[in-house]
Order: structure tokens, then C-alpha cells, then sequence
């Protein structure tokens, strides 16, 4: 766990993405190996991101990430 991993989960904790977000999740998936539990997860938001123009956190992946990141 870094910093850039706390700073991720406060931007995916909020309730939408963002297009900048979406390029931190794959950044910080491409890089950050501690993210590995949540690896899953992310993978659901980089498809949701290229999916649409104004992606939209699901509930079920927030409270996961939430979890992780207590
Ligand atoms: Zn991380």
C-alpha cells in the first residue's frame, strides 16, 4: 500500500469516474503491485470507462474498494 494507492481509492470512491480517473486506474493497475486483491475490480472499471462517456462507479465495486482500502 502507497499513497498513490490511497490517492486511487479516494478517486474511486467518489461516485463517478471521470475520464482523468479512468487513466489513473490503468496507470495505477499497470504499475502498483499491492492493488493485486482489487486487480478484479479495476479491470471492471477500465471496461466501464472504455464503455462509456460518462462511466459510473457500481455500488457493489465501491464498497469492495472501500473494504480494501480500510
Ligand atoms: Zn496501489
Amino acid at each position: 500500500m502507497t499513497s498513490d494507492c490511497d490517492e486511487l481509492g479516494r478517486r474511486l470512491t467518489d461516485l463517478r469516474v471521470g475520464e482523468s480517473d479512468c487513466a489513473a486506474i490503468e496507470k495505477h493497475l499497470a504499475e502498483c503491485p499491492s492493488c493485486g486483491d482489487l486487480h478484479r475490480d479495476f479491470e471492471d472499471l477500465a471496461r466501464l470507462c472504455r464503455e462509456s462517456d460518462r462511466p459510473r462507479m457500481p455500488l457493489a465495486v465501491r464498497r469492495r474498494i472501500e473494504e480494501a482500502l480500510k
